[in-house]
């Protein structure tokens, strides 16, 4: 399913994938999620916890692939926490409106390009909460 989304995150919605390698790599992560919620919801604990917090993932969201260190350390940074910070953001915005965030993102990028900046900021024109605390907790940079 992660390949499957990259369809639409980094094939439809294109982004630097070396210096912010998050916006379509947490993104086809956490699509994983949202296809068994859809699917396979009475595995969606047992999904959770083998792909993403089997390795206990630490580390910032928008560590790019050069300082990244080791594939692990990377992944878990990248991918793993990429894809609990967007479970947080998903609570935090309220799940219709994160749906609405997502169709939106890939409309307004479809065959194009975005940057974190373009994701945090429609992400704010869709709905404008404060996420100061997640930025603390999983990114280098704020947005
Ligand atoms: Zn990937």
């Amino acid at each position: 399913m992660h390949e499957i989304a990259h369809q639409w995150w980094y094939s439809l919605v294109g982004n630097d994938s070396a210096l912010e390698p998050w916006l379509d790599e947490a993104l086809a992560t956490y699509s994983e999620r949202i296809f068994y919620e859809n699917n396979y919801p009475a595995n969606i604990s047992w999904w959770w916890q083998f792909r993403v917090n089997y390795f206990d993932p630490t580390g910032y969201v928008d560590t790019n692939i050069y300082n990244g260190g080791s594939f692990r350390l990377y992944t878990n940074a990248v991918y793993f926490q990429g894809a609990l910070f967007l479970d947080e953001l998903r609570e935090r915005m309220g799940y219709g409106n994160f749906s609405k965030f997502l169709k939106e993102y890939a409309t307004r990028y479809a065959y194009g390009y975005a940057t974190a900046y373009d994701f945090f900021n429609l992400q704010r024109e869709i709905v404008d909460v404060n996420i100061s605390d997640l930025f603390n907790t999983y990114f280098l940079s704020e947005y």
